[in-house]
């Protein structure tokens, strides 16, 4: 039994992220996106390895894959390993290759989907058919699910199996899959390694001012658009507390240990001063935030109408969505109503765990020069949805990127790639924490 995956491993990774971004799966929202033909080439792969994949659907060609792989040890906890398989939208004539062409040129793999996260998928594919291969047994079972719909609501996709499928997920206690263990260049030639262990909640709000209708040119007190922009303002200015999550006060801990800096938690915007670059993978989590970003009243210029809405774009920390709701209603005041428009649930997973340790053995094996942190994620995945189950989930979708590649920018950005040599670490990193998880 080989302990590392073989070469066909490594060049079935490259191709099958190309074919994934070649399969177009935009998803524009309401609706507007057909994953089918992607959940079928990912279901075929999984087949060829001797699994037997169950294609479900909620709604017509909104298509996920599920796949169970048994582990050696039938008392142990299984572990779910998930990637979407639905991209955020592109526009061709922004990009330099074509976005859903998934070109391989000099050793990089452009499309679509590159970071987020059809290399995960395509890693995902590569590792279980080099074990059929080789026949590798993880000790766990491996759960393996390939879903629709999360750039937009996830109703299709993780929320419509955890809501309608829970028995394919069970014994699932831990879940693995984006937004963790990728190159972080820090631009002093340190190289870290952030693994996701929480994400904050989603509160989209809707705003209502109401007042009295009349003319512009007349007195009026009660004008919805003055209330409405003050109750807006109040938000968009509001200091936010710090709130360190366990997940943020162990980052927080091992960076300022890395880089040598006395840690001062009393004090953390000086100690994220101190941290220069580095300070991107935790500012965002220090605080709840709530910014305002859409503003809609009004018809005509000498007409004061009665009602004005806003949305807000709040965000709160695991622990603290009651101060964030409480916060809202006495920053809105008594004059303006608000609302959740959306709301995801905050996740914390643990980073002193049997799974984080193993993450983080896996990432120090193959990239021995790097440093494995953990993280908060500032917005959410799937893995939201499949905590409904009772599943934790961390962000470990490991790249090993060169300077240059940024890949916060990449996600979701114009000219996203990855290039060859990352998805090789990604499957020899994955397969090394799959088979000791
Ligand atoms: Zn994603």
């Amino acid at each position: 039994m080989a302990d590392q995956p073989d070469q066909q491993a490594l060049d079935e990774v490259v191709e099958f992220t190309s074919d994934l971004i070649r399969i177009d799966t935009t998803n524009r929202g309401g609706g507007d996106c057909q994953e089918r033909p992607a959940a079928e080439y990912a279901a075929a792969r999984l087949a060829e390895a001797g699994l037997q994949p169950t294609l479900l659907e909620r709604t017509k060609g909104r298509t996920n894959v599920v796949a169970r792989i048994e582990g050696t040890d039938p008392s142990a906890d299984a572990l779910l390993l998930h990637g979407h398989l639905d991209v955020v939208p592109a526009e061709a004539r922004d990009w330099s290759v074509h976005p859903f062409s998934g070109e391989i040129r000099d050793g990089v793999v452009w499309g679509r989907g590159a970071v987020d996260m059809k290399n995960m998928d395509a890693m995902i594919l590569a590792v279980v058919r080099d074990w059929a291969r080789s026949g590798v047994r993880p000790r766990r079972d491996i759960v393996i699910a390939f879903t629709a719909d999360e750039e937009a609501s996830a109703e299709d996709g993780s929320g419509f199996l955890a809501e309608e499928h829970p028995g394919l997920f069970e014994g699932c206690t831990e879940g693995v899959s984006e937004s963790g263990a990728f190159t972080f260049h820090d631009g002093s030639g340190r190289q870290l390694y952030p693994i996701a262990a929480g994400e904050r909640g989603t509160a989209w709000l809707k705003l209502t001012a109401r007042g009295r209708a009349g003319h512009g040119s007349k007195v009026n007190r009660d004008n919805a658009v003055t209330r409405l922009a003050a109750a807006i303002t109040r938000i968009g200015e509001h200091d936010w507390p710090l709130r360190l999550t366990p997940t943020v006060r162990a980052a927080l801990t091992e960076l300022a240990a890395l880089y040598g800096i006395e840690t001062d938690l009393a004090d953390v915007d000086a100690l994220l001063d101190k941290l220069g670059p580095a300070a991107a993978l935790v500012e965002a989590t220090v605080r709840n935030s709530a910014n305002p970003t859409m503003l809609d009243a009004g018809y005509k210029i000498n007409v004061i109408p009665g009602e004005a809405v806003a949305h807000v774009d709040g965000r709160y920390l695991p622990g603290a969505e009651g101060e964030f709701r409480a916060t809202l209603d006495r920053l809105t005041g008594p004059d303006v109503e608000w609302e959740f428009h959306h709301r995801e649930v905050a996740l914390q997973a643990p980073v002193d765990s049997a799974t984080y340790a193993r993450m983080r053995a896996a990432v120090e094996e193959f990239a021995p020069e790097g440093h494995v942190v953990p993280y908060c994620m500032s917005g959410g995945t799937d893995a939201k949805q499949f905590s409904r189950l009772g599943i934790t989930g961390y962000g470990f979708a490991p790249l090993k990127l060169p300077e240059g590649f940024d890949y916060q920018a990449l996600f979701h950005g114009v000219d996203e790639r990855v290039p060859v040599e990352a998805l090789h670490f990604g499957v020899r990193v994955l397969d090394r924490f799959l088979r000791t998880a």
